[in-house]
């Protein structure tokens, strides 16, 4: 073995004993709701599929149309020749949707919080982020060279507590202040009017990340920003077209010279190849859809869906979140114990697998559950069932 080879072998081997290792399952999507996994029928609970719209008819109709007109990929970034009508018609369509002036592709929603964050904070600057806040935050953070700081998560009292540090010397420092509205591991919304107040009585700014959020919250289905009615008081909103709208993707959707801005300054923008057209031609797609009929009854759904779920959860004794969302963890504590359940349950005919550290902290390793409005009550029954089983053989203590 080379030294490298070694040196590879050991973190690996450290990794294994932590109970932490990680590999790829191959699985085919079958249906809105179900994959093939080794050889057999699962249904998927782990996806963020929540509208079904991955596989909606005139979401492929736009997809297979622009392949045909447009091509595989766009051959070059925005500011070369990669700047296509279907980029252009989705960030328009991006920007009636959040009712924001302006919106910017990015080529997933990691590279719009990568290219955005360092774009407004750099060095000698402040950036305060939630305990909990999907690592695309923290990493651009980190990225942007500004100083760090990690308030308690959804604990106004504690932000209130650094933004006052953050603001106390006076002068010129820009102070950001980064959160997910409704947080991907545990399904919880953040205390948006609250944040919002105190970043404005700190002149602070917000960038907002509506990954979970977006197609679900409100009258439009615009996120929380429109549930809680704090549109016009967002500094920076963040929305990911992988999830609900069902493509990839991510988009910071703002001022006009916000994205002006960023087309100068976002580096994961200016050097990275444009999105394929398919993806943008499919994004758009699904968000006209969630203007449509169709797309108010995929909510409604959805939420029913939730409803049912979370009442079985709580029937049989498991703690559900206080707040309503897609997201329902089911939390096991141990890694390796998570690691066990997950597989019974793949092995009952249910993809949940178990997501641990550094995903979420250790020793609360959990299964992440999540619903689709494309879930017929059968699935919702058939999975409480198995996890009923699953969990009373290896109960959780
Ligand atoms: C998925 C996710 C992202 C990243 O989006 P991608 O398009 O998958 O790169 C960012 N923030 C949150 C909260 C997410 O859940």
């Amino acid at each position: 073995m080379t030294r490298f080879d070694s040196w590879l072998e050991t973190q690996l081997a450290r990794i294994r004993e932590q109970g932490l290792h990680r590999f790829l399952r191959h699985v085919e999507p079958e249906g809105s709701t179900g994959l093939r996994f080794a050889g057999r029928r699962v249904r998927n609970f782990a996806g963020n599929d929540y509208l079904g719209l991955a596989r909606h008819p005139e979401v492929l109709r736009a997809a297979s149309e622009a392949v045909t007109c447009r091509g595989g990929g766009a051959g070059a970034s925005r500011l070369l020749s990669g700047t296509f009508g279907s980029h252009r018609e989705l960030e328009q369509e991006l920007a009636r949707f959040k009712g924001t002036a302006a919106a910017l592709v990015f080529s997933s929603g990691y590279a719009a919080a990568l290219g955005a964050i360092p774009a407004l904070v750099g060095p000698g600057d402040v950036v305060i982020v939630d305990k909990k806040a999907h690592a695309c935050i923290v990493d651009a953070a980190r990225l942007s060279g500004a100083t760090l700081r990690v308030f308690r998560h959804n604990d106004p009292a504690d932000l209130e507590r650094l933004l006052r540090w953050a603001a106390s010397p006076g002068g010129d420092r820009r102070i950001l202040v980064a959160t997910e509205s409704v947080f991907s591991m545990d399904g919880d919304l953040a205390p948006l009017e609250e944040i919002v107040a105190l970043k404005e009585r700190y002149g602070a700014w917000l960038l907002l990340d509506e990954a979970h959020a977006t197609g679900l919250y409100g009258e439009c289905h615009r996120g929380l920003v429109e549930a809680t009615g704090q549109g016009g008081r967002i500094e920076v909103q963040m929305a990911t077209l992988g999830k609900a709208l069902g493509s990839a993707g991510g988009a910071i959707c703002g001022s006009a010279r916000l994205i002006e801005f960023l087309v100068n300054r976002a580096r994961s923008f200016i050097f990275s190849t444009a999105p394929p057209p398919a993806m943008t031609a499919a994004a758009t797609a699904a968000i006209r859809l969630l203007a449509t009929p169709d797309g108010d009854e995929r909510v409604a759904r959805l939420w029913q869906n939730v409803d049912t779920l979370r009442a079985r959860f709580a029937a049989m004794g498991l703690q559900v979140p206080a707040d309503r969302s897609p997201i329902l963890p089911v939390t096991v504590g141990d890694e390796a114990r998570a690691v066990t359940v997950g597989n019974r349950m793949i092995a009952a005919g249910f993809f949940v697998p178990a997501v641990r550290f550094p995903t979420v902290p250790r020793g609360q390793a959990r299964l992440r559950i999540t619903v689709s409005a494309a879930h017929t009550d059968a699935d919702l029954a058939a999975l409480a069932q198995a996890l009923r089983t699953t969990l009373s053989d290896d109960p959780i203590s």
